[in-house]
């Protein structure tokens, strides 16, 4: 999977980080995490096809994280997208879209599945495709703010050509049954099986998106054991009381809940404009858990 920070700044852009998006690409298609003001110019930056994104997450209303959707909602419509696109977030999306669209200032013609949610206590899986699945859980932010997780499926070991020229399977058909799991039967009788053919179970990949928040259980919770955590550093320690009154993390804190979690690498964004340059925050962060990177606008990050 690619990760793509469209932007990592609080509150409001600047003229290098723009506000809270995050594209994550797999395959064909692509999923947007938050969409705050200007996200379609980073979208088009990152060179992301808008008729491949499949699904919007949002995590909670502050503008900085929400601005940029009926703009973007819009844009799909001109450009005469006919594909379904699935948005998830809080209670709310539903009756503010509907707003815009009585007053006309937004018109959508292609078919928005929404899942809206005002409480999610538990980590709990609120979609899930034939390759992964996105679990959400409430996190602790100044109003209702949803976590996410995204879970890919284990897919199918290697296909072994080799072994699969040895056992005198011809090429074609059978191969692709045997890809899929399937036993087949040759022409002499003998019966091959998919396990004789297919490498190990390649586990999914997971990443986690945790933003905006106080350090909780419920982060750790739903970060346990990821390929990535993304989580926010609005501030550094000396500023932790504006943290906790404002309901975010410091980097810290944000390392805290990668080592508490067991994550495999902690990716920190959404930065107070008071760090134009924000290796302070990666230098408290990697004291505490070592495979820490900062999230750069644009800059991508494979898992
Ligand atoms: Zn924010
Ligand atoms: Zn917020």
């Amino acid at each position: 999977m690619r990760v793509i920070p469209l932007g990592t700044n609080s509150g409001k852009p600047t003229l290098k980080r723009n506000v809270s998006a995050l594209a994550i690409a797999r395959e064909a298609e692509w999923l947007l995490f938050d969409c705050g003001e200007g996200t379609q110019h980073q979208i088009a930056r990152a060179g992301l096809a808008p008729n491949r994104l499949s699904t919007i997450l949002i995590t909670h209303l502050h503008g900085d994280h929400f601005n940029g959707l009926p703009g973007l909602l819009s844009s799909m419509g001109l450009d005469r997208r006919t594909n379904d696109l699935t948005l998830i977030g809080p209670q709310g999306i539903r009756e503010y879209l509907d707003v815009l669209a009585r007053l006309k200032i937004m018109f959508v013609n292609y078919p928005i599945e929404l899942k809206e949610f005002s409480s999610v206590a538990n980590p709990s899986v609120v979609f899930e495709t034939k390759d992964y699945k996105i679990v959400a859980c409430g996190l602790d932010h100044r109003l209702f703010a949803l976590g996410y997780r995204l879970e890919e499926k284990p897919r199918p070991g290697r296909f072994n050509v080799q072994r699969a020229r040895e056992l005198n399977v011809p090429e074609g058909e059978l191969w692709g049954r045997l890809q899929a799991g399937n036993n087949v039967e040759l022409k002499d009788g003998s019966v091959i099986t998919s396990a004789q053919v297919l490498g190990p179970i390649r586990p999914g990949k997971s990443i986690a998106y945790c933003l905006d928040t106080r350090p909780c259980l419920q982060s750790v919770e739903l970060s346990r054991e990821v390929d990535l955590l993304i989580h926010e550093a609005t501030y550094t320690e000396e500023f932790s009381a504006e943290a906790r009154e404002y309901g975010h993390s410091t980097a810290a804190q944000a390392a805290h809940t990668a080592r508490e979690a067991g994550a495999r690498r902690l990716l920190l964004t959404h930065f107070s404009s008071r760090y134009p340059d924000a290796s302070p925050l990666l230098d408290e962060a990697r004291a505490i858990f070592p495979e820490t990177i900062l999230a750069e606008d644009l800059q991508e990050v494979l898992v």
